[in-house]
């Protein structure tokens, strides 16, 4: 069976400072869908949402934010399990960081939990280890791990689930007349080093980290989609129709 990852990022999951829970039981609900055609890791953003309502601390300092994401945590994960039990399904946590996967005996390890995780039918559901690693928070929001995660845990695709619906050819939260691409074969170097202005509170990656994700696959023979995380139509018709409506592929295949 294919395996694939899908990540999902903070602005998705919540809404006014806190979880969305009918965005993350849709979520849901589309990822038992993809358990059915695919072998499917979960990669989740939102602990810092999570905790924000129980510990409300000044989130423009990186010791807060690592406090809060540590009380948000467990309670993410309680929703998905919550939102998971509705379909007769469990997820499983696993807390990663970058330096895991450049040794190869933690990747061995890693990669042997999810493989008995997925052979029983459990979602494992993966975040940064926010108490001591920092890239999640700093910047990336998790495109970068999910990257990482998608290689070494062999999968064939990453999607990413973003607040925006595919990659245009500029920023189209700025210009009207931007036009998406359906299909991307190559990315410039030019376009890893803009600088990215996430709008949004609580979002930290924008769309560079998101192409460095796709760059990473490229080069080593995957692929990455990016659709909407608010409408789930374009995913959904991708991944359990085959019907490529919206959303941009990033692929070296078929060139
Ligand atoms: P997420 O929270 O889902 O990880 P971000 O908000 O961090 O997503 O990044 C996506 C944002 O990147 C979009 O909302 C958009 O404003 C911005 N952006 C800049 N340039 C582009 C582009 N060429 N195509 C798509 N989005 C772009």
């Amino acid at each position: 069976m294919r395996r694939v990852v899908v990540k999902v990022g903070t602005h998705v999951l919540s809404e006014q400072n806190r979880l969305c829970k009918e965005r993350i039981l849709n979520l849901v609900e589309f990822l038992v869908a993809l358990m059915e055609k695919y072998e499917v890791i979960l990669v989740s953003s939102g602990a810092v949402a999570a905790g924000y309502s129980t510990l409300k601390l000044d989130k423009s300092l990186l010791q807060n934010r690592q406090a809060i994401a540590a009380v948000g945590q467990p309670q993410l994960m309680a929703v998905y399990n919550k939102k998971l039990e509705k379909f007769g399904k469990s997820g499983a946590q696993l807390l990663l960081t970058a330096d895991d996967f450049d040794s190869r005996n933690r990747c061995a390890h890693a990669k042997c939990t999810i493989d008995t995780l997925l052979s029983h039918g459990i979602l494992p559901i993966i975040n940064e280890n926010d108490a001591t690693a920092t890239e999640e928070l700093v910047f990336g929001d998790n495109d970068q791990l999910s990257s990482r995660v998608a290689y070494y845990f062999g999968a064939d695709l990453l999607i990413l689930l973003s607040d925006i619906d595919g990659y245009y050819d500029k920023d189209p939260n700025k210009h009207a007349d931007a036009v998406m691409h359906k299909e991307v074969y190559e990315i410039h170097p030019s376009e890893l080093v803009v600088e990215h202005s996430p709008h949004f509170a609580f979002a930290t990656g924008g769309i560079v980290t998101k192409l460095k994700a796709a760059d990473f696959l490229m080069q080593r023979g995957k692929s990455m989609f990016i659709a909407s995380g608010f409408e789930l139509e374009d995913v959904k018709s991708y991944m359990l129709q085959g019907v490529h409506e919206g959303g941009t592929l990033f692929t070296n295949e078929n060139r």
